[in-house]
């Protein structure tokens, strides 16, 4: 396969890096927190005494936001972040990777047999800043017992109603002056026409339960069918 010939920092978002292949072309990665490990088969790359892993954008939709340009993800190291729908933790390891030993990914996925394999994953890794929740994102009060504070609430559950889903789960765990971001789908293919009905309704959701909406993203080609939204709560 074609080698890389540097890895550097990306100009603007923190614990992001740019792989440089010897064609030229360009790739996402982040810094591998359990070297040696991968989650979903992606390329692992040594330079400079660290190992890196790939961030596919057609595999994550936060990378995929980070390829088209988003100007502001609200993770850093050591950030706590609710993440809803979870799945088998293709986009929670990428945020496990940024936030360090001292973040903390609350991870909260209700299928059982997805559940199950992102659980054996982790034990896999060894990853210790990721929290798996087996729950129902709708009702947040079944994990209130697990879950504190948060900074970021992040929602991909792909399922109608987002917003307020998100919404509920600010109320129960988002610290003053956190951010929300969230994956909405109803984005048309074509750039050019107008948001959906469903797309105006759900940053209507945010609006009226308090947030103020800082960036939308589309996130074509790698994701036809949705667009990338950061709020914050006022
Ligand atoms: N965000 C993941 C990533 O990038 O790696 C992919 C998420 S996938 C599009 C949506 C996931 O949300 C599915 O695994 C589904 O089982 C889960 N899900 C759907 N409704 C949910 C709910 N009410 N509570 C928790 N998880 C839910």
């Amino acid at each position: 396969s074609i080698e890389v010939v540097e890895v550097r920092p990306h100009e603007r978002h923190f614990g992001v890096y740019a792989l440089k292949f010897e064609d030229g072309s360009e790739r996402l990665a982040t810094r591998n927190l359990t070297p040696g490990k991968r989650v979903y088969g992606e390329r692992l790359v040594k330079w400079g005494g660290a190992e890196y892993r790939e961030w596919n954008p057609y595999r994550s939709k936060l990378a995929a936001a980070i390829a088209n340009g988003i100007k502001f993800v609200p993770i850093q190291e050591g950030t706590h972040i609710l993440y809803l729908g979870a799945a088998s933790g293709t986009t929670p390891s990428h945020m496990s990777d940024i936030v360090g030993e001292r973040g903390l990914i609350y991870s909260v996925e209700f299928s059982p047999r997805v559940f199950r394999e992102f659980m054996e994953k982790l034990v896999d890794q060894g990853r210790r800043n990721v929290v798996p929740i087996l729950g129902d994102a709708r009702f947040p009060y079944q994990y209130a017992h697990y879950v504190k504070g948060v900074d970021v609430a992040y929602i991909d559950v792909a399922q109608p109603a987002q917003a307020k889903i998100l919404a509920d789960n600010a109320d129960y765990f988002l610290k003053p002056g956190g951010y929300v971001m969230l994956v909405i789908k109803a984005m048309s293919i074509d750039v050019t026409a107008p948001a959906t009905e469903t797309f105006k309704q759900e940053i209507n959701t945010l609006k009226e339960r308090g947030f103020e909406i800082l960036e939308t993203v589309h996130l074509e080609p790698y994701d036809t069918a949705h667009a990338m939204v950061v709020a914050r709560k006022r």
